[in-house]
């Protein structure tokens, strides 16, 4: 049977990093991190592992060169590494954002971005699997991306998955809702982490803080990501999908009115999700500004299994003929 590149790296990957676990006691997800980095600099850059170990490393490195594997190849492996640690730690706030919505989202990107260079945020980019889908989906583009998250693992393991897919990105290890020292963007785009955000003397700085208790990091991280756009500019953020209805929705609902118009709201299937609860919508929104029009009508989907190619086909021909007839 012939084996896949994705196979031989995730093995690469997986192999190594189990060397590494051992010999320097810290968890998968770190050893992946470490391993990721001797990949990329080309040399085993931990000081105390055996001269047994190292041996085994170097060996196993030296057997295929990363440099003949496409982006994709090296994100789809990354991915399968990251979800077996993932899976191990068990930790919540530990998600990755599905393939599948970051190549749609990609798809939205390529759609809606239509200047030949700008620059992409993504305020929550955990491990910057959805920043590389989106980024290896564009087509004749130049993009400066800006990756934030507060989770250090996350955002190292983000880091080593641009590096060795060669995107230049900007990392910010900082809770995104602090100060952002960012020039404004021409679009943001967040798997938004849902839930409530403890710091109740920061979140006074937000519109959409809760008149009692803890806010929703989500809200504000919406808040914060309109602020940093420039007018005109797109924002593709993975929801909840009970986001209108929450106890906090009239307050977003007013904030949206005043400062975005909604372009779009694309449900996610519900077969995605082990909790129907906890399922999700991509919600499209374009910061408003001089000569910025509302779309004839929002752009609403019900997103068929994104498994099936042809049902998705359909949809992807349908979200293009909207957005040739809506966008100016
Ligand atoms: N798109 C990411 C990926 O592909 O790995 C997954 C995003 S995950 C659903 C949400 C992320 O938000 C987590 O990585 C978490 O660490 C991060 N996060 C939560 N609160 C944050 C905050 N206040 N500032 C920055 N990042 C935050």
């Amino acid at each position: 049977m012939k084996i896949s590149p994705v196979e031989t790296l995730f093995t690469l990957l997986n192999e190594t990093a189990l060397i590494l676990q051992e010999e320097l006691s810290i968890t998968y997800l770190e050893a992946l991190a470490e391993t990721g980095e001797n990949l990329f600099e080309g040399t085993i850059l931990q000081e105390d592992v055996s001269e047994f170990a190292s041996k085994k490393l170097e060996k196993k490195y030296n057997e295929l060169n990363v440099e003949g594997f496409t982006n994709e190849e090296i994100r789809k492996a990354f991915q399968l590494v990251i979800l077996k640690g993932m899976k191990e730690s068990a930790q919540p706030n530990h998600q990755m954002t599905p393939d599948s919505v970051g190549i749609l989202i990609g798809f939205l990107v390529q759609k809606f971005m239509t200047n030949s260079a700008f620059r992409m945020m993504d305020p929550a980019v955990g491990t910057g699997n959805l920043l590389t889908a989106v980024l290896n989906n564009q087509l004749n583009k130049e993009i400066d991306s800006i990756g934030i998250d507060v989770d250090d693992l996350l955002i190292k393991l983000s880091y080593i998955n641009a590096n060795l897919q060669k995107h230049p990105v900007e990392f910010y290890n900082q809770d995104s809702l602090e100060p952002l020292f960012v020039d404004p963007v021409d679009v943001v785009i967040s798997d938004l982490p849902v839930g409530y955000y403890p710091n109740d003397v920061r979140a006074m700085d937000y519109e959409l803080r809760a008149e009692n208790g803890h806010s929703y990091a989500h809200h504000l991280l919406m808040e914060q990501s309109v602020k940093h756009i420039k007018p005109g500019g797109y924002l593709f953020f993975v929801v909840p999908n009970g986001l209108f209805e929450s106890d906090e929705a009239p307050k977003l609902r007013e904030f949206f009115k005043e400062k975005v118009i909604i372009q779009g709201l694309l449900q996610l299937p519900l077969n995605m999700f082990q909790n129907k609860n906890a399922a999700k919508s991509i919600l499209i929104l374009q910061k408003k500004g001089e000569n910025i029009q509302p779309p004839k009508e929002a752009l609403l989907v019900n997103l068929p299994s994104l498994s099936s190619i042809q049902a998705m086909d359909k949809i992807l021909i349908q979200i293009e003929t909207w957005i040739n007839e809506n966008k100016q």
